[in-house]
Formats: C-alpha cells, sequence, structure tokens
C-alpha cells in the first residue's frame, strides 16, 4: 500500500470500519521493477518555481515546478515525496525478496518465509489455475450458514482479515494504559465511511451506484448468476447503509471520551440479545477470560449504539442477503491472491473509480507489500541491515532531542498556559519515549509457516498469526518497545498511550533524511516531521492523554479554554480550503477532522526552527551565509514545504478529503507557513502580504 502523506497519529483505534482499500491489484507480467527509482535531491532546485513570489504563495514557489516534472504514473493515484520515497524503499525490498526466493538450503528460516511469500505471491500463473479453490471451503460455509451460525462464521473470517458486521481486537486501556483489553467497534462496511452512504451529492450517488455494480460482478465471478447477483448487490448496499446509519463519523470518532464506553461482557451480550458472542469469541480465538477496564469480564465498546442496530439489521434481512455479503467481503480481502478477472473488478472500483489510478500497481509491487504486511520484521531485518547505516539512528536521535528541547523552551515561553498546567506539561515532555529506525527486539515469526505454492493460504495464516498475537496480548503487560510500523514504512507516528515517538528507518532516507546535506534543509524536512509527531502529544486528542498515556483531564478549565480558542483558529483556517469540485459536489478540507495533523504541522514547524536556530549557534553555522542562492533560514523553509510537493488526481484527493484526517499536501505547505514566527523574516516579506496575514494562528 502507498503510504501517502500519513504522519500518523495512531490512536490504536479498531481499524474495523476500514475497508479493503489497499488489496486491490492484480497480475502483470513484470517479475522486476522495470523503471529505475530515485531518491529525490535532498534539496529540490528543480521543483521551485523562481518567478513566483514566495510571501504571495510559498507553495507555488518551492514546489511550483515540481508537477510539471513529475507527471503522475498510470499506476499510481498521485506522486509526491512520499511516494517518491516509498517506490525507493519498495524497490529495495524487491531486490531483497528476488534473491531469497530462489529455493536454497542456505536460507535461514525467515529468509526462507520471506522468500516463499514472495515467490508464491509472483505466481500468478499458478493463481490462476488453484481458481476459487483456496476459499472454496469458506464459500461452502457461507452457502450453508443460517442466521444462527452468523456469529461463529464471522469469528473464523474476521480472524483471516475478513471485515466482517463488526471490529474486534485488541487496545491499550485509555484510561489505564498498563492494561491490554479486548474492544469491539463498528464495521462491516465497503465504502470508506459511512458518510459514503448518506451524503446526497451526485457524486456521491454515483460511487453508490458504481459500488452496487462492482459487488454484482465480484458476485457472479463467484459463480452467481447476474441477475442474481444484481439483486443480492442491491440488498447489501441496504443492509451496510443500515450498519451505516449506526456508525459515528470520522469526526465524531476524535472525541475520545465519547467513544471510550468500558461495558462488563455481560452488558454487551444483553446488547446484541438473542445472539451469542461465545462461539464468535471461541471462533476468533479470543482468551477465555477477557480482564478488561470493568473487572474480569469487560471490554471497551466504541459505539454501543451500533450494536443493537446491526442485530435489528441481521434481524431484518434475509439469510440469502447475508450470504452474498459474505461472500463479498471475503472476495475483495483476498483479491490480489485471487484469479485476473476478481483481482482486475476489485481494482476497477477501489483504485480505478474512488482513486483516480488508471493502470494496477506492478506485480512486484503488491507482493513485496505483501510480504512487508504479513512478514514485516523478518523482511525489515534485512531492510535495515543493507539500507540503514548505524550513523543515522545516532544522528536522528541527536535531532529529536533538540527539537524536544525546543519545545520545553516553547512551554516556557507560552502566554496562554498557566504553571499548573505547564508543570504536567513538561512532565509529559520529559516522558516522551524515542523509538528510531527499527524495534530493538524482533517478532518471531517461527511458528508461522509459509509454503512458496499456497499464496492466498500465506496471506490468511499470516493474518490469522498476527490476529492471536494481537488478542493474545489481553490481560498481559505491556511491550513497550513493540512497533506500530514495519521498518521500511515512510511514515511516522505518535502513539498516546504509549507516550512515545516512532520513526521508521524507512523515512530516514533521502529526500526526508540525508547525512549529507546541511542541517538547515534536514531540520526543515525530517526535523519538522519530528516535531509534527512530537507535538501529536499535545494536539486536540494528544493532549487528553498523561504522560503515562492515560486519558485524564490534567489542565486547568481555564487552559483548556484557551488551548481550545487556539486550535479554533486553526479549524476555521483550513476549513476555508476547498479541495476539489464544484458547487454541490465541492468538497471542503474538514477543519475538525485535520485538526489534530494541522496542529502537529503548526506547531512540529515551530520547534524544528527553534531547534534549527539553536544547533546553528551551537554549531556556529552562520544562518546568514547562502548556499545554491538561499540563506540557511530560507533553505529551512523551502525544505520544509518540499515534504508537501505533489501531483494527485482529483479522485484521489477527494477520497482523501472525505476519510482523511491529513489535510491534501499542497494545504499543509502554506496552511502551516502563514502561522510562522521565522518566516517574514527569512524571506524580507511585508507584514500583510499573503503569507504574512495581520491574524493569524498559533498553539504550540
Ligand atoms: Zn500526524
Amino acid at each position: 500500500m502507498p503510504a501517502r502523506t500519513r504522519l500518523v497519529l495512531a490512536a490504536a483505534l479498531l481499524a474495523a470500519s476500514m475497508p479493503s482499500l489497499c488489496r486491490s491489484q492484480t497480475a502483470t507480467p513484470d517479475a522486476a521493477p522495470q523503471t529505475q527509482y530515485v531518491p529525490s535531491p535532498a534539496f529540490d532546485l528543480s521543483s521551485i518555481d523562481a518567478k513566483a513570489d514566495p510571501c504571495s504563495d510559498f507553495y507555488k514557489f518551492a514546489c511550483g515546478n515540481f508537477a510539471a516534472n513529475h507527471p503522475i504514473p498510470a499506476d499510481q493515484s498521485g506522486v509526491d515525496q512520499f511516494y517518491v520515497l516509498y517506490n525507493v524503499n519498495t524497490q529495495e525490498l524487491s531486490g531483497i525478496l528476488q534473491k531469497f526466493a530462489a529455493p536454497s538450503p542456505d536460507r535461514t528460516p525467515n529468509e526462507q518465509k520471506i522468500g516463499d511469500f514472495y515467490a508464491a505471491c509472483m505466481n500468478t500463473p499458478l493463481i490462476e489455475k488453484q481458481n476459487l479453490a483456496p476459499i472454496q471451503p469458506l464459500l461452502d460455509k457461507i452457502d450453508s450458514v443460517r442466521k444462527s451460525g452468523l456469529a461463529e462464521l464471522a469469528g473464523e473470517l474476521q480472524r483471516i482479515g475478513v471485515n466482517a458486521f463488526f471490529g474486534f481486537g485488541e487496545q491499550q486501556d485509555f484510561k489505564d494504559s498498563t492494561k491490554q483489553v479486548a474492544a469491539v467497534d463498528q464495521g462491516g462496511l465497503g465504502l470508506p465511511e459511512r458518510d459514503y452512504y448518506t451524503r446526497t451529492g451526485d457524486k456521491d450517488k454515483q460511487i453508490r451506484d458504481q459500488y452496487v455494480a462492482h459487488i454484482a460482478k465480484m458476485l457472479a465471478f463467484a459463480g452467481e448468476l447476474p441477475p442474481q447477483a444484481t439483486h443480492d448487490a442491491q440488498n447489501i448496499l441496504t443492509f451496510e447503509t443500515a450498519l451505516a446509519n449506526a456508525s459515528m463519523t470520522v469526526t465524531a470518532r476524535r472525541d475520545l471520551e465519547a467513544i471510550y464506553r468500558p461495558q462488563t461482557v455481560a452488558a454487551f451480550q444483553a446488547s446484541i440479545a438473542p445472539v451469542d458472542i461465545a462461539p464468535f469469541l471461541e471462533a476468533i480465538h479470543a482468551p477465555a477470560a477477557l480482564p478488561g477496564p470493568l473487572g474480569p469480564d469487560s471490554l471497551i465498546n466504541f459505539n454501543p449504539a451500533f450494536f443493537p442496530a446491526l442485530i435489528a439489521a441481521i434481524h431484518a434481512t434475509d439469510i440469502e442477503t447475508l450470504r452474498a455479503y459474505l461472500r463479498y467481503q471475503l472476495l475483495t480481502t483476498f483479491a490480489t491472491q485471487l484469479p485476473k478477472r476478481i483481482n482486475d473488478e476489485n481494482f476497477d472500483f477501489y483504485r480505478r473509480k474512488l482513486q483516480g489510478q488508471p493502470k494496477q500497481d506492478p506485480r512486484w509491487k503488491i507482493c513485496s507489500n505483501a510480504v512487508d504486511s504479513a512478514l514485516g520484521e523478518a523482511l525489515g531485518q534485512v531492510y535495515v541491515q543493507q539500507y540503514f547505516p548505524a550513523g543515522s539512528k545516532e544522528k536522528t536521535l541527536a535531532m529529536v532531542h533538540d527539537i524536544e528541547s525546543a519545545m520545553d523552551h516553547d512551554l516556557d515561553t507560552l502566554d496562554w498556559m498557566s504553571p499548573a498546567t505547564r508543570i504536567k506539561a513538561k512532565e509529559k515532555l520529559h516522558a516522551v519515549a524515542d523509538k528510531i529506525g527499527y524495534p530493538d527486539h524482533w517478532r518471531d515469526y517461527s511458528k508461522l509457516s509459509v509454503s512458496p505454492t499456497e499464496p492466498l493460504e500465506n496471506v490468511a495464516h499470516a493474518t490469522a498469526f498476527e490476529n492471536d498475537r494481537e488478542l493474545n496480548k489481553i490481560g498481559k503487560p505491556v511491550d513497550k518497545l513493540e512497533w506500530g510500523m514495519t521498518p521500511p514504512t515512510v511514515n511516522a507516528y505518535y502513539n498516546p498511550s504509549m507516550n512515545d515517538i516512532n520513526f521508521p528507518a524507512g523515512i530516514l532516507q533521502p529526500s526526508f533524511y540525508d547525512p549529507a546535506t546541511d542541517v538547515a534543509v534536514n531540520y526543515g524536512h525530517i526535523g519538522a516531521v519530528i516535531g509534527h509527531e512530537l507535538t501529536h502529544g499535545f494536539d486536540d486528542e494528544g493532549r487528553k492523554f498523561d504522560g503515562l498515556g492515560n486519558l485524564t483531564d490534567w489542565w486547568t478549565p481555564a487552559d483548556a479554554k484557551n488551548f481550545e480558542a487556539k486550535t479554533g483558529c486553526l479549524v476555521n483556517e483550513y476549513g476555508s480550503f476547498t479541495a476539489v469540485g464544484e458547487g454541490k459536489d465541492a468538497v471542503k478540507v474538514n477543519g475538525q477532522l485535520t485538526l489534530g495533523e494541522n496542529t502537529a504541522d503548526n506547531g512540529g514547524l515551530v520547534l524544528a526552527y527553534m531547534a534549527y536556530l539553536a544547533r546553528a549557534k551551537k554549531d556556529g553555522i552562520d544562518i546568514t551565509k547562502k548556499t545554491d542562492g538561499y540563506t540557511g533560514a530560507q533553505r529551512f523553509y523551502i525544505a520544509f514545504a518540499q515534504n508537501w510537493c505533489e501531483n494527485s488526481r482529483p479522485e484521489q484527493v477527494r477520497n482523501q478529503v472525505l476519510t482523511d484526517p491529513h489535510s491534501p499536501d499542497h494545504f499543509r505547505a502554506n496552511g502551516a507557513i502563514v502561522n510562522q514566527p521565522g518566516f517574514a523574516d527569512a524571506f524580507s516579506c511585508k507584514q500583510g502580504s499573503p503569507m504574512v496575514p495581520a491574524q493569524s494562528c498559533r498553539v504550540w
């Protein structure tokens, strides 16, 4: 999956409502990269439009030539710096995997697993030949299931990654981060978000029509006669719409107090009567006891209103429709490991229609991603040995420390925060754990077997293995050293329950980090990313967790009010940007949904600049000295904006704005620049010019 523009806040919520958007590509004969991907230069002079006025539109100045120089390849929904590096990293993974795909007695057990997984996935003639055989036993079960057997079957399907009806998983308890507990959540939707079922624009209706047509084709591929398939598909949309109406929006789910609903298992059971949850729990391999927030048998329910509505919808829907629904969910989950006709159709809806990508990803990318997702810490171990020099870890850790010191100073100078809250904020800051590159201990895959001739089963077994590993944590102590991203990932995250910031080796590469470039450029690129993740600990969600990772209110009421006034400024600013479309189909950036990310972008850039100035002073660097015609301070801001140079398809932008807490890339550049206290000086901009407005927003 292309990890575009994801500097995430891993709120560690269940991803149960996520559709299988990333499992939708197919077989092409390209066994190896045909394009040689190269990293962007750390300081990209070719993207700068020197004719543009940096004080009027800084994005146009820093990134004005990017789109012309980076036409979107047919097999991508867009291109930006994350995509450029993602392609480089994936090419490197594919090189590693091709080597180990050849059978050899010299392979270590992990090398055998990653190599055979890749070889099986690449064997598209075998996938065609096997046809539906690998899922036939499950299709048979679905064909004969009765309503009384749905709970058990849902457990079996969820264990291998099928999005059946709702979500179930393991979760650090928001209010006691030392506990790992069970959690249930809304889920079961095939479209990306509940609003896709409820919005009323022409484009929305068109997408729903396309979704129904897509489901009908998939069901026909699995043996239904076309008229029956169309009838079932329409009924599936009706069923999912009932689930959507009982689901919370992505925006509403940012209020963590509102979604944190501890329940005893008995109370949860009562809410889904007459369905018995026990066969589900057994089938998904949940532990026999579920010690949780309310005692020995309890859990967190992220949306209690969803479950009675789910039961009512199941009651109101005939069993043929429910069987068709599960059949469709099974097919879409495993589409990349099924014959071309199914894989192509799945791609056509989720990637071509929803994201505008004309052509499927090449097979080597699909299979490299599949191994990364199934065996990420086995593949990642080889990746870091080959592509992450020891010095990079040390140097980026020093930058992290610089930026943490900058935040310490920043807290001292904030005029809106009282001493009492300041003390608590500092406690939290000083408790942040820094994780750089890769885990200190690697996951053990010895109990997972991988076959060179079972592509679909490999994916199912790896998903079940990971499911069991996750559920096995319930009731056990937290492993603070665990990572939530694999080492080659081009991304970073803050986890509020762990209170840690995490930077995988995959993003500590050019253009984001280059040991050979100047301090200004590295602080503008990866320094702003580091500041971004650190600021997540203090955004609208993160601020509600304390230094121990517990959801608790450590703010004085006056300071909380000040904070909300400050962030309200950002909600208005970003909410005024129109991302795509016109009239009724216009989609604006959702200022509330993107608030956490925008707060992190703005605060992160302030901190990175403070850290850069302090570092320059310490090392005797003259920030007015020009390189390539730009001063150090200018290079810092240009490097930051160039993190967000992009060329995107409108469908991709639309999908992002409706579902993603991140603003589209180019708004992330100017949206933060207009609020930077150091920017006007660096470019000698007049007060009142578009990039230096009289009113600006400042939280951190
Ligand atoms: Zn973020």
